[in-house]
């Protein structure tokens, strides 16, 4: 039977096609933006809710700002009659043209604090409401539970094992000796790693810290009923998240992944992916990063990704979790 499922960052892109998508399974979709008006909007455009209008709410949190992630969360729980049966970490920012950094209201580089420390902490207070979920599953012959979700999107670019992981523009994701989050993570520092600022890779961090938060929640909490997972949907090409590159690359870029790579995906598509993430049985393996492929194929079939030591290593991985619990504040 399908559940309530909190999902971040819904305006626009994967995260409002992912909406869709599990509306359309049935699930009950709250949806959690800093603009829960423009959320609505972009909803009904969509023709979303269409059957009932309980099936799909809006509630406000800024996850560049750890003090409105920690009020919306509240607000939630307070209301929620049931707990949540997944929670979907999407919202992104990416800022690859910046000449030097913006901070978020904690004073941290906004990519990291948006993508990463905004989610972290909100992770930390939906946990325990997650590891109650029940959801009741028909198992052939009796009714069973499936576990919940923690479902985050991840990204080839955050993957040294794949090609995509690679690419020297502006560099590869790499967190180094972590000495930026050690420091304290405030101006004049702008990168986890401690070096200088290059915006493009300030989002490949953030998505390292993404993916990596996934494996160690996964160490951590292996025995609990939660699946943690993340996934690579395909290249959604077109998407806003590229509204800050140049026109000519926007242009560009979805033909190149269409003709060239291969690896084009339309949002409805990686939509649905990401619902098929959060509610099919299939996919409730903990620990795995689900991808299909960088080239798409018909009707091909997900597969669980290698990945590179950064994203694997579980001293690493102990590092960034004792440095996010500081620096998002988690009490
Ligand atoms: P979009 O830019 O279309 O969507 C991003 C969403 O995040 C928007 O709804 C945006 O809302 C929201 N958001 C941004 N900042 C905040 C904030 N401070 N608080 C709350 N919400 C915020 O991008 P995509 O759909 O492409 O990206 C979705 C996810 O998919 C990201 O995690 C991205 O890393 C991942 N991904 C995307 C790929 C692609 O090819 N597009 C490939 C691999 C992964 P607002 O309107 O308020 O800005």
């Amino acid at each position: 039977a399908p559940g309530t499922v909190l999902i971040t960052g819904t305006t626009s892109g994967v995260g409002l096609y992912a909406t869709k998508a599990l509306i359309d399974l049935g699930w009950k979709v709250i949806t959690a933006n800093r603009s829960p008006e423009r959320a609505e909007k972009a909803a009904v455009k969509l023709g979303l809710p269409f059957r009932c209008p309980k099936q799909l709410q809006h509630i406000s949190i800024d996850l560049s700002d750890l003090d409105s992630v920690s009020k919306g969360v509240k607000d939630l729980l307070d209301k929620l009659d049931e707990p949540l049966d997944a929670l979907v970490c999407n919202a992104a920012v990416y800022m690859p043209r910046l000449s030097k950094p913006r901070r978020s209201p904690q004073g941290y580089e906004l990519s990291m604090a948006t993508n990463h420390f905004g989610h972290f902490l909100m992770i930390q207070l939906l946990l325990e409401n997650l590891s109650k979920s029940k959801r009741p599953v028909w198992k052939g012959r009796s009714w069973g539970i499936e576990s919940s979700r923690l479902v985050m999107l991840g990204t080839v670019t955050a993957n040294y094992k794949e090609l995509g992981g690679k690419i020297p523009i502006p560099a590869p994701a790499d967190l180094g000796d972590l000495s930026g989050f050690k420091e304290g993570f405030l101006d004049p520092i702008c990168m986890a790693s401690g070096k200088r600022f290059k915006p493009g890779k300030a989002y490949k961090d953030s998505k390292l810290c993404n993916m990596i938060t996934i494996q160690e929640l996964h160490r951590r909490f292996k025995d609990s009923s939660v699946v943690f997972s993340s996934l690579y949907p395909g290249c959604v090409a077109n998407t806003k998240l590229f509204r800050n590159t140049p026109k000519i690359f926007q242009w560009l870029f979805p033909l190149f992944q269409r003709f060239v790579t291969g690896g084009f995906v339309s949002q409805p598509l990686a939509g649905k992916r990401v619902a098929q993430v959060v509610s099919s049985p299939e996919f409730g393996i903990s620990g795995v990063h689900w991808s299909w492929g960088n080239r798409q194929k018909k009707n091909g079939e997900q597969f669980s990704q290698k990945l590179s030591e950064r994203i694997t290593d579980p001293e690493t991985a102990s590092d960034v979790w004792d440095l996010s619990m500081k620096l998002a504040e988690v009490n």
